[in-house]
């Protein structure tokens, strides 16, 4: 039988729309889909055991002979149960099936079949329990062999999905290959329908390293080659260059009154000498949260103010563009530049006079590239706190400007792990700032449970009484009953226990439902200190910056990623105030205990990432629109060979076809966040 990669999965027998349904559950729709629909994992049934040699434990596969038969129904429960006996040469073993009751007719006595299962302990006698079985003549697709094991759905099997894929051989075994042969024969990449027949069916386990070296290659390939082609873009674009007098660094560090840490002058550095060329520049400054990116990014705005430019500085909430706008205005003012806030909800100056070129720094959300807004001479533009700005994005805010493509960069406190960057991301230059400002003390970080609250309710007591902010994060905003929730808490619902555990306390509440207006007003009165303590949700994990907050006491802690507790933890400790993180949890189960455990030993952003994105994917920290393209299904993007093989490839491969005109099939797969719509 032969498939069309294009075709329904209908077209396969045994499919029909009801499964067809299940099936597009898991994101498989076409034939082609289901042939790129990996296995999570394999197990190894390749070896026939003797049944005197089966261990209680083991997954085996034994050839056996069916003894006996017997079947029954528990009496009140929906419980089937057949009863068989089997034996080869060595010896026999009971074999029970739950719920299995056509096995009766199925079966027959005397016939030779393939088990497979695990074996357990039942009665003080090994035994078989719900294990695959097979008629011995038969090829075995589900015994005797390297089984894959599927990501299945409800109503789905592992069974069923190497049932439909069997039907697939003929037509896997047609697929084209995608590569050059030079990269193919570099990277000694097995052929591409080898490497498919091998992930569903290996003919053993040593079948399974080359074909997912291969399949990874595949997968990680078009990404890069897409962040090669967008830098090889970027590179082509002009720029203006901006031009500041050599005592510039220090007329900026006189006025400030801190010194500046060692790698925030490096920063600064790196970053002049970019603006000064007619290149754009495309820079990331990533450092930890508290470590002073904000007066970075200042001073690279009074530069190219001064050299007579206007520039921009982009905020993903409002909130956030309001503190900016706070904490900015002064300092430019003092410089004699103008500065206004352009949010949704808050317009301190018109359109009119951002056109023509009043302001020097506009301070905004979104709202900032929506039509209506244009610039006379942008040659800056600041984006705190998210990591990619798509390239469409960037298309519009060069069309604001009369001038060639503005300076563009970025703020980031989510600490990318190292490899990751080095391979997937080397389209941006990097900035980091490794030290933090002062010599602060770490936040004091604990897991808490129940036991704890005389503790931590001694705690926030003594921290208000000293006029500090105190911050209550929980995962939900209302209570809700709705399956899965029990047991979290709500925003609410905190909000009435806190107020009566701590009377006097001035308590306020901030979250997603709440407008911005609504929003600011809560972070305002806090930072006036007319707020002792506020009850959020996660919203406030990026960014916010009230010096004054001391404790941060997490609720429900498991229910949050740990780049996701670490920004929270941000929060606190932004001053010479000692500063405690309290994460709780009611959960015991251990993989979630560990993950929290590590959150209180690691203080370091850059390895829980790691962890992260070791356990989580980069959707742990990347939001869904920025790391929708990385989901990869079986690429590990903490293989550090994988990414720095790949990223070779690529370069070779646009080194002799920059426009890849031979290879329109790779092209096509290259993600579009990478492209530019001139392409
Ligand atoms: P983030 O990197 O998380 O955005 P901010 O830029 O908000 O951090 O800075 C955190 C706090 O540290 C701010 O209150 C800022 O004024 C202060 N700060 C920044 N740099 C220094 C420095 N070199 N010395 C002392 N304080 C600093
Ligand atoms: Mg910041």
């Amino acid at each position: 039988m032969f498939f069309l990669l294009g075709d329904p999965l209908t077209q396969l027998p045994g499919i029909g729309p009801k499964i067809a349904l299940k099936f597009a559950k898991l994101g498989v729709k076409s034939i082609g889909d289901l042939v790129h629909y990996y296995p999570r994992r394999w197990e190894d049934f390749s070896q026939i055991t003797p049944i005197a040699k089966a261990q209680e434990g083991q997954k085996l596969t034994i050839k056996a002979t069916l003894l006996t038969l017997s079947q029954f129904r528990l009496a009140g429960r929906h419980l089937h149960i057949t009863n068989a006996l089997f034996s080869d040469p060595s010896g026999s073993l009971p074999v029970v099936w739950f719920n299995q009751p056509y096995l009766t007719k199925t079966i027959k006595k005397g016939e030779n079949y393939f088990l497979g299962g695990t074996v357990r302990q039942s009665r003080n006698r090994l035994a078989l329990t719900n294990p695959s079985i097979e008629p011995a003549e038969r090829v075995p697709l589900h015994t005797g062999r390297v089984l894959a094991i599927y990501p299945t759905t409800e109503g789905l099997t592992s069974k069923l999905i190497r049932r439909s894929l069997r039907h697939l051989i003929t037509t896997i075994r047609a697929i084209p290959e995608t590569l050059p042969k030079h990269i193919c024969r570099e990277y000694k990449l097995a052929p591409l329908n080898r490497a498919l027949e091998d992930i569903h069916f290996p003919s053993s386990p040593a079948a399974l390293p080359p074909a997912r070296w291969r399949l990874e290659f595949e997968e990680l390939l078009p990404i890069q080659l897409g962040i090669q082609l967008s830098k090889l873009h970027w590179e082509r674009e002009d720029g203006t260059a901006v031009t500041v007098g050599p005592d510039w660094m220090e007329r900026f560090t006189n006025q400030l009154d801190f010194s500046l840490t060692n790698s925030q002058q490096r920063a600064l550095t790196e970053i002049l000498s970019d603006l000064t060329r007619d290149r754009p520049m495309r820079r990331l400054l990533l450092g930890d949260v508290g470590s002073g990116k904000t007066i970075i990014a200042a001073g690279a705005i009074l530069a190219a103010i001064e050299s007579g430019y206007q520039t921009a500085l982009m905020a993903p909430t409002e909130v956030l563009a309001n503190q900016h706008y706070r904490n900015l205005q002064p300092l430019l003012k003092k410089s004699g530049a103008t500065t206004a806030l352009m949010t949704g909800s808050a317009k301190l100056i018109s359109a009119d006079e951002i056109a023509a070129g009043k302001v020097d720094l506009t301070i905004g959300t979104q709202a900032l590239i929506q039509k209506g807004v244009s610039f006379r001479n942008l040659n800056l533009v600041i984006i705190d706190e998210q990591h990619r700005f798509g390239v469409r994005q960037r298309q519009k805010l060069k069309n604001k400007t009369r001038l060639g493509t503005p300076h563009f960069l970025s703020l980031s406190a989510t600490p990318i792990p190292r490899t990751f960057f080095l391979g997937l991301m080397n389209n941006l230059d990097i900035s980091r700032l490794t030290d933090q400002p002062q010599r602060r003390s770490p936040v004091i970080t604990r897991l808490a449970t129940a036991n704890n609250l005389p503790k931590i309710q001694a705690l926030i007591h003594r921290e208000i009484d000293e006029h500090h902010a105190v911050f209550v994060i929980t995962p939900l905003i209302e209570a809700d009953d709705t399956a899965g929730s029990s047991g979290r808490a709500s925003v609410h619902s905190e909000a009435v226990q806190l107020a009566k555990m701590f009377p006097l306390a001035r308590i306020g509440i901030l979250h997603g439902r709440l407008d911005s207006p609504q929003k600011i007003k809560v972070m305002d009165q806090l930072r006036a200190k007319k707020l002792d303590l506020v009850v959020a949700t996660s919203v406030i994990e990026v960014g916010i910056d009230i010096p004054h907050a001391t404790v941060i006491w997490i609720k429900n802690a498991d229910r949050f990623g740990l780049a996701q507790l670490h920004q929270l933890r941000g929060r606190v400790g932004r001053s010479n105030l000692q500063s405690y993180c309290l994460v709780e949890t009611n959960v015991d189960d251990p993989d979630g205990l560990d993950r929290l455990k590590s959150f209180v030993s690691i203080n370091d952003g850059t390895r829980l990432a790691e962890i992260d994105l070791r356990l989580r994917g980069p959707g742990a920290f990347f939001s869904e629109e920025q790391s929708g393209f990385l989901k990869l299904k079986l690429a590990d993007l903490t293989n550090a060979k994988l990414i720095k093989t790949t990223r070779s490839a690529a370069l070779a491969i646009l080194g002799k076809d920059p426009n890849l005109q031979h290879y329109p099939a790779l092209k096509h797969r290259i993600p579009a966040t990478y492209l530019t719509h001139e392409e």
